[in-house]
């Protein structure tokens, strides 16, 4: 037990009461309103074709923090494995706000990026319209190459400076190897990283499905790959990042309860991640990528 609970935590609690005392007194159809939930379809970017790039944001205007913890969900990036379920979960998200609670009051800030490549999910491809892998573009020490991959990058950066806010997990889905694969740790603070991969692993067993299997890419694949988006965050800002893997569209969209309840126990997570152990969020000091790269390896 922590005796002497963080400013953040104090701030929280009091926020929190609150709260709980605005539910206990007003309806339920207010209660969105009163707690100031703000959710915003924010087009960033457009494709070469001129697709909308767009996230959806969902946090609480009024909150005490100076620094917010941040969530990210993605999705779309090999449009061929596209299975909706981002979308899915942007359109839930107030309906299951009673998960979310804690997060939110925290001054949480949730983005999700249900396409993060429209032209290949419209035309079911795993590229981009010019034939680029966006899952192979995200490199320490360059920008991303392209224009989806920049916009996004470019977005999201000054966005979580533009809200103070620290980014502690990220998930982005892809289909069909029925896996959670994490980063490979190379921190000196590696047993953070090993038990809270794991406490999320078995988290979505438990809420997703407890026969998909989890490790770092070559775990899975058989190879390593070099710049995916879940290495990208973990490097970056040591956030918590996961490539998830799901079954096939139909079957991953049967579980979206599932995922929701995965979500609404990683909130917890994040929660006291962001209470007690923020200061073990890690980034990695990289050298600048190497421009030549090996051939494509149609994986993750
Ligand atoms: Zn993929």
């Amino acid at each position: 037990m922590n005796l002497f609970p963080s400013i953040y935590s104090i701030i929280r609690t009091i926020s929190f009461l609150g709260m709980a005392l605005a539910v206990f007194l007003i309806p339920d159809t207010a209660i969105a309103n009163k707690l100031k939930i703000e959710k915003q379809k924010i087009v960033y970017g457009k494709t070469k074709s001129g697709k909308d790039l767009y996230v959806i944001r969902v946090h609480k205007t009024d909150h005490k923090l100076p620094i917010r913890p941040a969530v990210l969900v993605t999705g779309g990036v090999h449009g061929n494995e596209y299975m909706g379920l981002v979308k899915e979960m942007g359109k839930l998200i107030d309906q299951t706000l009673p998960g979310f609670e804690e997060f939110f009051t925290s001054g949480g800030v949730m983005y999700l990026f249900p396409e993060l490549n429209p032209d290949g999910v419209v035309t079911k491809n795993r590229f981009n319209s010019k034939g680029f892998d966006l899952n192979r573009d995200f490199k320490i020490g360059r920008a991303p190459s392209q224009v989806e991959t920049n916009q996004f990058v470019n977005f999201i950066e000054k966005d979580l400076d533009k809200f103070h806010a620290r980014l502690i997990l990220a998930v982005d889905y892809h289909c069909c190897a029925k896996s959670l694969i994490y980063p490979e740790i190379k921190s000196k603070k590696s047993n953070f990283y090993k038990n809270h991969f794991d406490k999320i692993v078995n988290l979505m067993k438990t809420h997703v499905d407890p026969n998909y299997v989890s490790g770092v890419t070559k775990d899975i694949f058989g190879h390593a790959t070099h710049g995916t988006l879940k290495a990208y965050w973990y490097k970056k800002y040591g956030a918590l990042s996961f490539t998830y893997e799901g079954e096939n569209p139909k079957r991953e969209m049967s579980k979206l309860e599932g995922h929701m309840n995965w979500w609404k126990s990683l909130m917890n997570v994040v929660v006291d991640v962001y209470d007690n152990r923020l200061a073990q969020l890690t980034p990695e000091v990289q050298k600048p990528a190497k421009a030549l790269e090996g051939p494509t390896l149609y994986t993750e």
